[in-house]
């Protein structure tokens, strides 16, 4: 059996006995290679020289697992809009935990490889389009330097899916620093003993936060480290416009990885209100409501851990209060400092609040673009565009104009630091959905350029590509749907 490369030490089956559940993995029909990340592999150690693609279909649907990966799916909870449920890995299983020549630690998980002992109702399975937009959109948050679990592989079973339709059935494969959720914590809280949330603790703390092993007061020190990434993670979906869109407990990680592209979307016109989800109808994940749903998120992390406290609570709980409070203290420093850097600000200044919201309130009021909008800002010189021969812009511009001139820096670098964090290319959800529905029919050509496209999204381009236009009218796509 080849092994082509892969190293497997796998800790997490080290926890107590509810924390996961072996499985076998079944056999598809008919796998084919539909895209592989030769990069990520190459990362990774991987060697897949001299394999076939048909070796690789068979590796990366299952029908041949290599050398020692053990195959299993993770209990967790979650509050799913807000509302607590007992989940599981109901369609992935994790094939264990590769150690890559740096010595980093990454679980490589299926997606789609179907029933485990959590699939409640569901078959088990993934349609081809859910896994590829998670393909497309991990890796473009990757190359956009976000946090971001990766995908290295998406494979066709040749599976008919049920669905509303028949769809094209798939696996993904996905390759994380680990898949421990907020939701995990939940989970282990859920049990009524104390030495499984203090297993969990240990491990969490072991495996991502080594520097509190010998630490006094760990708990709190890892809500408040979580709390921390997580901070860090929604101001960088700020800055580019990402909308998750299935924020749950049990999709957000304790890694601060971005995890479970369900309906999730890039915007286009700047409006802070935005859902793409079709079933979030009460706007909980909308686009200015991230912030504060992770916060929630959190403090539901920091009542399960603090679970796992022998003794001292009552003086324990004020301090986790308080660390969750500081979230919004916290985001609003760093996202200012994000909106900042984004109109070349290296420092912020009494009055920079202000520039920056009345910005936002012109596009948001003349449906700008999001992303086009600050590229254009970039070059600081006034943009040359239909939108911006308005008067409230003018004045905007000038009084912006004037304020780049207390940067203590040349304009030279105001203009490398925009164009750093302001991408041109992101991919639009009206792009994706086009790609998608040719993969659908066996056009995989579309896929391939646009994951090309969304290489480097920062580069200064020629002459403009198609991927940075904004949809026509019929080309918008308002809604997007997990695909479970
Ligand atoms: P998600 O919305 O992808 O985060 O999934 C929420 C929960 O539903 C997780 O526990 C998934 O494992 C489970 N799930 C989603 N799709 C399926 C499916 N087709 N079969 C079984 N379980 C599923
Ligand atoms: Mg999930």
């Amino acid at each position: 059996m080849k092994n082509f490369g892969f190293s497997f030490d796998t800790t997490y089956t080290t926890l107590p006995k509810q924390f996961f559940s072996e499985s076998e993995i079944s056999k598809v029909p008919d796998p084919k290679t539909v895209i592989f990340n030769k990069e990520l592999a190459d990362n990774m150690g991987l060697d897949f020289s001299g394999c076939s693609d048909l070796d690789k279909a068979n590796l990366f649907s299952g029908n041949q697992l290599p050398l020692g990966a053990t195959p299993f799916s993770q209990a967790y909870a979650g509050h799913q809009f807000g509302y607590f449920t007992m989940l599981g890995d109901g369609r992935a299983h994790l094939w264990g935990e590769h150690i890559i020549p740096s010595g980093t630690r990454l679980d490589i998980q299926f997606k789609g490889s179907g029933r485990t002992a959590y699939s409640r109702n569901g078959d088990g399975k993934a349609a081809l389009g859910p896994m590829l937009r998670e393909y497309i959109i991990s890796e473009s948050l990757f190359n956009l330097g976000i946090s971001t679990t990766r995908s290295l592989a998406v494979v066709s079973t040749g599976e008919p899916i049920m669905r509303e339709m028949v769809l094209p059935g798939a696996i993904l494969t996905r390759v994380a620093s680990s898949h421990i959720r907020v939701g995990t914590f939940e989970f282990a809280a859920a049990q009524s003993d104390k030495n499984v949330i203090k297993s969990l603790i240990e491990y969490t703390i072991n495996r991502h936060y080594p520097s509190l092993i010998n630490k006094d007061n760990k708990e709190l020190s890892l809500i408040r480290l979580v709390m921390e990434k997580q901070v860090d993670l929604i101001v960088h979906w700020m800055r580019v416009g990402f909308i998750h869109g299935v924020m749950n407990t049990d999709n957000m990680t304790i890694s601060g990885e971005t995890i479970d592209y369900g309906p999730c979307a890039f915007m286009d016109t700047y409006d802070p209100n935005k859902v793409f989800s079709s079933i979030d109808h009460g706007r909980r994940y909308a686009y200015d409501n991230q912030p504060k749903v992770a916060q929630w998120n959190l403090a539901r992390l920091a009542e399960s851990i603090l679970l796992g406290i022998e003794s001292n609570i009552e003086k324990v709980l004020p301090v986790a209060e308080g660390i969750i409070n500081e979230f919004s203290v916290v985001y609003k420093k760093k996202w200012l400092a994000m909106m900042g850097s984004k109109l070349g600000l290296f420092f912020l200044r009494k009055d920079d609040e202000k520039l920056i919201y009345e910005l936002l309130d012109w596009m948001e009021k003349n449906n700008a673009d999001f992303t086009k909008t600050f590229r254009d800002l970039s070059n600081a010189t006034y943009p040359h565009s239909k939108i911006y021969d308005d008067n409230q812009f003018r004045q905007w511009f000038d009084r912006w104009q004037n304020r780049l001139k207390y940067n203590d820096r040349a304009l030279q670098s105001a203009i490398s630091l925009m164009k750093s964090v302001n991408p041109n290319i992101i991919p639009r959800n009206h792009i994706v959905d086009q790609v998608l529905k040719s993969a659908d029919s066996g056009d995989f050509k579309p896929l391939s350029d646009l994951l090309i496209a969304i290489k480097e999204p920062y580069k200064d381009r020629t002459s403009i590509s198609k991927y940075e236009n904004l949809p026509k009218p019929n080309e918008q796509i308002l809604h997007t749907y997990c695909g479970t």
